[in-house]
Order: C-alpha cells, then structure tokens, then sequence
C-alpha cells in the first residue's frame, strides 16, 4: 500500500523504549507485561541497544522505508516505558541511552523514565540522573491504602512520601503523577484525599485515567462475567467515575495546572513535550518488545513477547508485525481523534486545506447535540462533555 505524505517539515524526533518487565501483575492491568526473573533484564537491554544501533539495517529489511527526512532528525525526547522500567538496574538504562547517543543526532531535553514509588532509592535516583534522565512518570495510582492492595500494587501511601523526596534530592525537577479513577473501593472521600496527598507533593504534571474495563485485564474480565474476584464488585460505576473526573478538573485547575489533553495536566511550561508528538502526529521511533513507532508514513509495532522478541533482534532480524502505511483516509481520522483529545482543539481550516476536505457536516451533529463547540476555525470538545468524550470519538468516526 502507498504511504499518504503529510507535507510537514520534520527536525524532531522522539523515541520510545518499552521495558515490558513488572514486579507482579495490577489486576487491571492490560498492558503486555510479565513477571520475570531479574536475570533477563540485561540480554532484553542488550537487544534494545542492538535494534537501536541496527534499526535503519533491521527496518529496511522488515519493509519499513524511513523518509528522508529522518536523515537531519534530531532527537529531543526519551520515553522509557512499560511494564516498570525503574526495575532495571541503572547501568542498563544507562546503556540504552549511550546506544540513543551513538546512534542519533541527540539533543535531548526531556527523558522520561516510568517509575513505581516502591523502587526509587538513592543510589538509583541519582544513576537516573547521570545517565541523562531528567523526567519521573510516576505510576501512583492512588493514595489509598486500600485501593492499591485491592489493584495488586506493590507500593502504599508511605512509599509515595518517600521517594518524591529522594528523586528531588537527586536533581529531578520535573515530576508526573499517575493516577486512576474508578479502582475497586474508590469514594468520592477518598478520591479527593488523594488529590489532596497529589496537591501537598505538588508533582509538575498529572495524568489522569479512567478504569478501563475490557477483557485483556483481570479485572476487567471479572467485571464483564459480573463476578466478584478482584474486588470487582466494589469498583464504582460509570457515573461515580465521571464525578471523580469533573473532581479533578476543578481541583487541579484550582492548583493551578493547566488541562492541556484530556488525561493530561501541566503546571505551565511542564506539558510533556513526548506524549505532545503523539497527539500531534510527530514522529517517533519505538525500540523494544510490543514498540510501537510513526515515521509519517508508516506505522508499525514489535512482536509483543519479550523473549520472540530478544529471538529476533539476536538473530538479526526485526519482529515487526504490522508495518502499514498511512493513508490519507486514516491520516485524517487520526487528525480528528488525537487532535481532539487536546484540549486546544483542532484546527479545522488547516486540516481541510491539507487534506483537500470539508468538514463541517460532519462536526454539524455533535455541535447541535453540545458535545463539541466551534470557535472560528477551532473546533474544540465542550468542557462539560470531557468524560463523554468516547462518545463524541465514537460519533465522528462514523
Ligand atoms: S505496574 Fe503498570 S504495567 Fe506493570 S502490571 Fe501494574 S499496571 Fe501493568
């Protein structure tokens, strides 16, 4: 299939390293991770660095054709993901990042890594920040006691007290929380306890998730059975959730951050300038087992399985598993999507002149039904329907 070229001039470049490795397994968890033994972290970094240093190699023969462009790219943003990436030890992140600096032209200013409170130490911290990380993403989750031994954490409240201060003693000043609403034994007391604990810790920025409920969860596998394990039947319902959320809107607000995509708050300056290039349809390349990646022609992702995967790359071949071009159908699409998850909006004018379209029709249903407002050229999700915004997705894309 022929890729759809945007016309965009492109000198920026983030990369995402997946580190599919956790301590137990969250009971709503549906991300692809596992529960190893420590002694396979280093052969899964290593591989990492051998995809890094190999990937134009390991692309070409996968089928994936980098633009040009990618030639004068320089690489601003680093994402360690997972999984738990703090679980490894320091000197292989350290490594990860030399082969990123051996390999791209780098002139890094955010380097995220994901961090569970319960791993932060200060030796480790302070590695973190020798090895140029400079971003804690903190998977949080809660503040209630109850509710993380109910979601399978590993960590408490008390972890949480402890290692922000170890990580800002260590040089981080920049600091993300996670947290989710709608975990098993959530109240509205509760959930405004722990945005308060969030408020006293004062992080840079805040993410915000909703309870997902799918099959690919334990829980949530529960919850659509309508049994009880897991504690599924204490998890709040739909409407509870959405309160928590309106909680948050207003409580961060008022703390002064700044609501800038609909998961996502920053104190001013703090947006994170990664998960930015994914809503703006930035291109960024994604090494490691289940990675996904965005060339600006091209989409694909890696085998998922850690050890297919470490297979692969030490046989010397990426196991990429659907590398697609964009078309110009599902460019648009991801346009609309992802650019109304921010909350700026989107620029109608510049997406109809782009992609030679019009699209008013097709905001016309959701605007008289108050789910989305137009604003000129802006066309943006109405305030009051945030926690709705599935449905406003759901509608567009028909
Ligand atoms: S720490 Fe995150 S990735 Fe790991 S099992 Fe829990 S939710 Fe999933």
């Amino acid at each position: 299939m022929r890729g759809y070229v945007r016309v965009f001039v492109m000198t920026r470049q983030g990369i995402y390293i997946q580190v599919p490795f956790c301590q137990t397994k969250c009971t709503y968890c549906n991300f692809h991770t596992g529960v190893v033994s420590a002694g396979r972290f280093a052969p899964y970094a290593e591989a990492v660095c051998r995809e890094i240093r190999g990937h134009r190699e390991l692309y070409r023969a996968a089928g994936v054709e980098l633009p040009e462009r990618f030639e004068k790219a320089v690489v601003d943003t680093v994402y360690f993901g997972g999984g738990t990436p703090s679980l490894l030890e320091p000197e292989l992140l350290q490594r990860m990042m030399e082969a990123i600096r051996g390999t791209f032209a780098a002139e890094l200013s955010e380097v995220t890594l994901e961090a569970d409170p319960e791993t932060v130490e200060a030796e480790k911290a302070e590695a973190w920040v020798r090895a140029g990380i400079n971003r804690v993403s903190f998977g949080l989750q809660s503040f209630s006691d109850k509710e993380l031994a109910a979601a399978g954490r590993m960590h408490r409240r008390a972890d949480i007290y402890r290692a922000v201060p170890i990580l800002r003693e260590a040089g981080i000043g920049n600091i993300s929380f996670d947290l989710i609403a709608g975990l098993a034994f959530q109240t509205k007391e509760s959930w405004r306890e722990s945005l308060e604990g969030l408020g006293k810790l004062g992080p840079e920025h805040v993410s915000v998730y909703l309870l997902e409920v799918d099959e690919g969860s334990r829980l949530g596998k529960e919850l659509l059975a309508g049994g009880a394990r897991y504690s599924a039947g204490a998890v709040p319902g739909d409407d509870l959730m959405a309160d928590f959320y309106e909680m948050a809107c207003e409580f961060l607000e008022a703390a002064g951050y700044h609501h800038y995509e609909i998961s996502n708050w920053a104190k001013p300056g703090f947006e994170s300038k990664h998960n930015l290039k994914y809503w703006r349809r930035e291109a960024y390349l994604g090494f490691g087992a289940g990675a996904h990646s965005f060339s600006g022609t091209q989409r694909w992702a890696n085998a998922h399985d850690a050890a297919e995967y470490v297979g692969a790359i030490q046989a010397g071949r990426l196991p990429a598993e659907q590398v697609e071009g964009v078309t110009r159908e599902s460019a648009l699409e991801e346009e609309l999507f992802l650019g109304l998850r921010q909350l700026d909006g989107i620029d109608v004018g510049r997406i109809e002149r782009e992609y030679g379209v019009a699209l008013g029709m097709r905001f016309r249903p959701l605007e008289s039904a108050g789910l989305v407002m137009r604003d000129g050229d802006v066309v943006r999700l109405a305030p009051a329907r945030l926690s709705v915004s599935n449905e406003v997705f759901v509608e567009l894309m028909r």
